[in-house]
This record gives C-alpha cells, sequence and structure tokens, in this order.
C-alpha cells in the first residue's frame, strides 16, 4: 500500500512502536513485535541535544551527531561559551530554592560567585554574569509566583532544586541533563527550566529539548507512559475551553525583560495561547521527540546482538512510499524537518549562498552520495564496532534500570547490604534475578558463561565531606567469611544519592574515581575524587547537596561502571575517514591511493581496536568477529576490483 503521504504521524504517541502501527508496513505485528524487543533490550539510548536537533532542525544531523560521531565543532569546542552563567544560576537556585522563602539579589549572586570563584573560566565577565543571572532569575521568580504556583497547585516551600543532573531513561530512551527541575516530589508536580542566556527567539530545537527532559522528569516523579505525556501536556477541556490537569511544566527563561521587553514563556500553550489548537500542536511535538528518541536509538542496535536477524525484521517493516520501497527499521521518522543530502540547496541546510548547517561538509560526504570504497567499508565496519563495543559499557546503566524498575528499592538495598546479588541474562526482555550467592554484584550471562560483573555498594553515610570520603560499616557476612566486597581502587564509579527516586538512574548522581579504599576498625571507607576538571561542577553540586541535606547518602548507591569512549571514538573514525578519502579524484584514483595509504590507516584502526579492548574488562565477544573481518576488508583495498 501506498498511503504514507495522509497520516498524520504524531497524534497519539506514547511510544516509537506507537508511531510505528501507524505506518502500512508489511507485517504490522512482527516489525513492532521485533523493534519493540530490540529497544527495550538495547543498552543504547539518545542523547537530548540530538533529539532536539532531529524534531527541531534536521533528522540527518541528528543521526550524523549520534550515530557517525561528526560533532558541530562551532558549539562544542568553545569552551566555557554559556558555562559560567549556567554554572552560576545553578548555583545560585540551590541556595534561593531550598524550600524556605527565595531571597533574590545582587549581593547573594555576588557572594555565590566570589566563594565558587574557581569554577569560572572568564572571570572578566563577573559582572555581566552576575546581573544576567539576577534578570533571569527574577525573571523566573516573577513568573512562578505569577502564574506557575497557580497552575500546578503548587508553592515556593515545597520545592527542592535539582541542578544540571545527568538522567537516563530507558522507556523513552533519553539521556539528558536538565538545566533546573524545581520539584515538589510530595504533589508529584515539577517545573522543568531551561536558561537560554541569549536574547533571541526561542528555537524549534530548544522547545524539543526542555519537552524531552520533561519526559525524564515526568520518570522521575514516577509518571510513565500515558501518563508521562498527560503530566506535561494537561488535557484539554471541551467545556472550560481550557488546558487542565497540568503536572509537569516545561518552561524557557531567556534575557530580555532588563531591555524593557515582555517575555514570551515557551513552550507550553498553558502560558502563551490556551488555545485546542496550540494544545495540539504541542502533543504533537512530544511525539516527535518520543519518536526521534526511539529512531536514534534504534540505529544504535545491532539485532543480532539480541539474536534478532536483522534481514528479517526489515522484510516485516517493509513499506512503500510513493511506488519506492523502504524498511521502516532505518528509514527516517515521516513528516519532520530535514534539509535533502544530496542537494543541500535550501533552508535548513543553506541560506543564499551560504551554508548554514554546521556540518554541511559532513553531510555531503556521508549522506549525499552513495558510492563506498573499499576504504569506506573497513571505516564503517570500525564504526559498528565501537557502537558495538558501547553495548558493553551501557549494558550496565541498562541492568541497574531494569533492576529497580521490577523489584522494591528497598528490597534491592536489604538484599545488598546482606550480601546477595542479582544476576541477568543478555538476552531480548531477560528480566533481572534475585542470586543468592554472597557476590553483592550483578553478574550478566551470555550463553551461560560470565559475561560482565557490576560491583555495586550501600552507602552509610559521608564521613569527611571535605575530602569526600564515605563509608558504610563492615557487614556480618565480609566478617564471617573473612572476605570484604568492595569497589576496587582506581575504578570509575557513579554514585546515586537516596533522593528518594525509585530509580537511581534518575537520581541526583555523580560521575566520579574511587581513589582509595581504607578499611578503618569497622568501616569501609571511599575516597572519592573526579576523574577529570570537566566534573569538577557536579562534585560542587554534589557536595553542596550533601552539606544541605546529609540524609541524602543513607542507602546511596554506588556502582562501579565502564568507561565510555564511544563519542570520542567515533569522532576519530570520522576525522580519519573523511582526511583520508579525498572526493575530488576520481575512484579508481582514490583506491590506489588508498592502497598506498593502506599502512598507516591499518596501524590506526589496529590502535583504535586495542583501545576499545582495553576499555572493556571482557570484551565484546560478538564484534570481536570484526577482528577477523577486519584484516579481510583491509586486504580488499589492495583489488581495486572489489
Ligand atoms: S546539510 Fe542539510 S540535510 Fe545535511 S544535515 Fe545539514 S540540514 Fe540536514
Amino acid at each position: 500500500m501506498d498511503n504514507n503521504d495522509n497520516i498524520e504521524y504524531y497524534n497519539d504517541i506514547y511510544s516509537y512502536v506507537d508511531y510505528l502501527y501507524k505506518l502500512n508496513v508489511n507485517e504490522k505485528n512482527l516489525c513492532t513485535k521485533n523493534i519493540d524487543m530490540l529497544l527495550n533490550s538495547t543498552g543504547h539510548i539518545s542523547k537530548v541535544t540530538n533529539i532536539a536537533t532531529g524534531v527541531g532542525y534536521c533528522i540527518y544531523k541528528a543521526k550524523l551527531q549520534e550515530f557517525i560521531g561528526v560533532r558541530d565543532f562551532i558549539v562544542s569546542n568553545t569552551p566555557g561559551k554559556g558555562t559560567d552563567i549556567h554554572k552560576l544560576l545553578g548555583l545560585v537556585s540551590i541556595e534561593i530554592f531550598n524550600r524556605s522563602k527565595p531571597t533574590l539579589n545582587g549581593t547573594l549572586i555576588s557572594t555565590i560567585y566570589d566563594e565558587n570563584i574557581d569554577l569560572f573560566v572568564d572571570r572578566d565577565d563577573k559582572d555581566e554574569n552576575i546581573e544576567l543571572a539576577y534578570e533571569m532569575l527574577s525573571s523566573l521568580q516573577n513568573v512562578l509566583v505569577n502564574r506557575i504556583y497557580n497552575i500546578l497547585g503548587t508553592s515556593y516551600d515545597k520545592l527542592f532544586p535539582v541542578v544540571e543532573q545527568q538522567f537516563h531513561d530507558y522507556e523513552y530512551h533519553i539521556l539528558g541533563v536538565p538545566d533546573l527541575i524545581l520539584e515538589d516530589k510530595e504533589n508529584k508536580r515539577a517545573i522543568v527550566v531551561e536558561w537560554k542566556t541569549y536574547d533571541e527567539q526561542v528555537y524549534d530545537t530548544e522547545k524539543a529539548q526542555v519537552v524531552a527532559y520533561s519526559l525524564l522528569e515526568a520518570k522521575r516523579l514516577g509518571y510513565s507512559d500515558r501518563d508521562a505525556v498527560n503530566a506535561i501536556t494537561g488535557v484539554w477541556d471541551d467545556n472550560q475551553k481550557t488546558i487542565k490537569d497540568v503536572k509537569v511544566l516545561p518552561l524557557i527563561i531567556r534575557p530580555g525583560i532588563g531591555k524593557g521587553r515582555k517575555l514570551t514563556l515557551q513552550p507550553h500553550p498553558i502560558l502563551f495561547s490556551n488555545t485546542k489548537e496550540k494544545f495540539i500542536e504541542f502533543r504533537k511535538l512530544i511525539g516527535k521527540v518520543i519518536v526521534v528518541a526511539g529512531y536514534l536509538t534504534l540505529q544504535l542496535v545491532n539485532p543480532k546482538v539480541f539474536g534478532i536477524d536483522e534481514k528479517e525484521v526489515k522484510d516485516y517493516c517493509k513499506l512503500k512510499i510513493r511506488d519506492k520501497e523502504y524498511s521502516a527499521l532505518r528509514l527516517i521518522p515521516l513528516g519532520l524537518r530535514k534539509g535533502n543530502p544530496s542537494r543541500r540547496d535550501k533552508f535548513p541546510c543553506k541560506s543564499g549562498n551560504s551554508p548554514i548547517c554546521s556540518l554541511f561538509d559532513a553531510c555531503g560526504f556521508y549522506l549525499g552520495q552513495y558510492k563506498k570504497t573499499p576504504f569506506d567499508i573497513v571505516m564503517w565496519a570500525l564504526r559498528y564496532y565501537t557502537i558495538g563495543s558501547k553495548e558493553s559499557t551501557s549494558t550496565i546503566f541498562k541492568v541497574i534500570y531494569e533492576l529497580f524498575r521490577t523489584h522494591r528499592r528497598e528490597d534491592v538495598i536489604s538484599n545488598l547490604k546482606n550480601g546477595n546479588g542479582y544476576e541477568w541474562m543478555f538476552a531480548a526482555n531477560s528480566p533481572v534475578k534475585l542470586q543468592s550467592k554472597k557476590r553483592q554484584r550483578i553478574i550478566i550471562y551470555k550463553y551461560n558463561r560470565i559475561f560482565q560483573q557490576i560491583r555495586l555498594d550501600i552507602i552509610d553515610g559521608i564521613y569527611d565531606s571535605n575530602n569526600f570520603v564515605i563509608y558504610r560499616k563492615i557487614r556480618d557476612y565480609e566478617k564471617n567469611d573473612g572476605k570484604l566486597r568492595v569497589i576496587r581502587e582506581g575504578k570509575p564509579i557513579m554514585l546515586f544519592l537516596n533522593d528518594g527516586s525509585r530509580i537511581p538512574l534518575l537520581s541526583l548522581n555523580l560521575t566520579a574515581r574511587i581513589d582509595n579504599v581504607e578499611v578503618d576498625n569497622n568501616l569501609v571507607k571511599y575516597y572519592i575524587n573526579i576523574p577529570s576538571s570537566v566534573f569538577r561542577f557536579s562534585l560542587t553540586l554534589i557536595k553542596k547537596y550533601i552539606e544541605k541535606y546529609p540524609e541524602l547518602v543513607r542507602d546511596s548507591l554506588l556502582v562501579e561502571t565502564g568507561v565510555n569512549l564511544t563519542s570520542r571514538e567515533l569522532m576519530t573514525i570520522d576525522a580519519i575517514q573523511r582526511i583520508l578519502r579525498d572526493n575530488s579524484q576520481e575512484v579508481l584514483e582514490k583506491i590506489r591511493e588508498n592502497i598506498d595509504r593502506k599502512e598507516g590507516t591499518q596501524k590506526i584502526l589496529e590502535r583504535i581496536v586495542k583501545d576499545l579492548e582495553r576499555e572493556s574488562d571482557n570484551g565484546w565477544d560478538l564484534y570481536q568477529t570484526i577482528d577477523d573481518a577486519l584484516p579481510k576488508l583491509i586486504s580488499k583495498l589492495n583489488k581495486p576490483s572489489d
């Protein structure tokens, strides 16, 4: 059938599969069942910034960023751009929204700035940043008092500030760091704030971004599926012609007030245009966010990992659009704004004669042409290998998520304190089960062999807040068998505080490293440090939380994690592929040149593969086949006819 053109794709979307149901694919049930299984099994997850690009700018650009490793260098390589003011806004928010009446003034902001001076990069901009922070926080306070408390049925004394925390969610497949959430946990209400520090119009990508963060917050408050979407949009009351029952409100705050302008409060229609038309448009925006998150995640999954035949799924998911056949497994979501990679001749690629898309050249290179040299085949193989190796580090997060989704938090904590562990079989839809061996770990099995072990610990409290030393008592079972189950020194970890969220991956957290483990009388002490200065702001935030709310440390969860270097590796592969292949030459000449460069290329490839293997304790056996394939693929460079 060929009637996909007339379908409204983004109405009533609560999951990626809801979107698939709207497409006229070959075998609807088998297609949706298999894709649902893949999405529910993978450890992969998409970044909010890429999702927002896919919804609001161009889905091809999102794909280049998420999957191919191309980076928007203008944005991501400008150190400190926007970050000093973001840090200041975060630090002041923790101080003023602490369940007492907020008192905001320039002196308070200036004092906070001076107390945290080491965190700021552009100190010459101090006065400007203090003024900007004052303006933006005042705007927020005004809209809270005049509009939002009333809409949500909450008040300042109930709000808890959540500042720049990294949240993972595996229902919507979203990973993101919201700027600020003001949360009324008791009544399950929240305001999700995104600071935009430039006085410009609000872009569609920014609206999509704050909506994606709101989905994470809805999950954190315990809403899911239809309830999570409804919590954000509210419901339309046709009798009273108004939106009702909004529980999680996304809000973009930007400057402008100082210049005497009235701020438009985006993106929720209840704040700027309470009409049915805008309400429906807003629901579609959430639908697009959910679909793009699912789509980008799906592009990272190798079905073979879960014993699913990709060719078969492609067949089930076949569909026709204007007489051409595609498979919904890889086809970009329909009906979204996008450019044309082979032409790249108008918006959003170009304006007049100038490219405006920051990935204009990379897009032409990867998506605008279809010829692939053997050299490209090798690079693509390596890219799949890299993404495959990420599955092993992300699996840790997925399993922790499943553990707490399917078991009560109190039970998991008490079991771990008794030394029990859990186990998970690496397979589609596999449950996380209690394991009675006193190992205090999660063991991941693959083909009935131990594939990976996740060491965990439960913390009793903070021992020394200045040096960040946390502790727990030595447990009876450890005394009995004379063996301590601790996380090893030098290992990367995540510390998830006990802030009342059921799922640790949606709790206040810190990415860190164990510098030292000390056994002192009856205590195990962990000396926590950060692996690089990039995490200094996160460390400051967590220390502030612990200082203000020491109870958050009791029963917090410490998890040994792997280092995930995927983004860096994908960027390296992109650089090698684009530098070594010169598009201006004829194909044969190019291949000949690649043969000359074969040795150098092979060395680079081998080094990356070795690095990847070193990062993963147990390797990634499915993708080891690439190890065999790699020399064969590279040998193709000797045979231009291939
Ligand atoms: S060049 Fe155009 S089609 Fe390519 S990623 Fe950019 S906006 Fe999208």
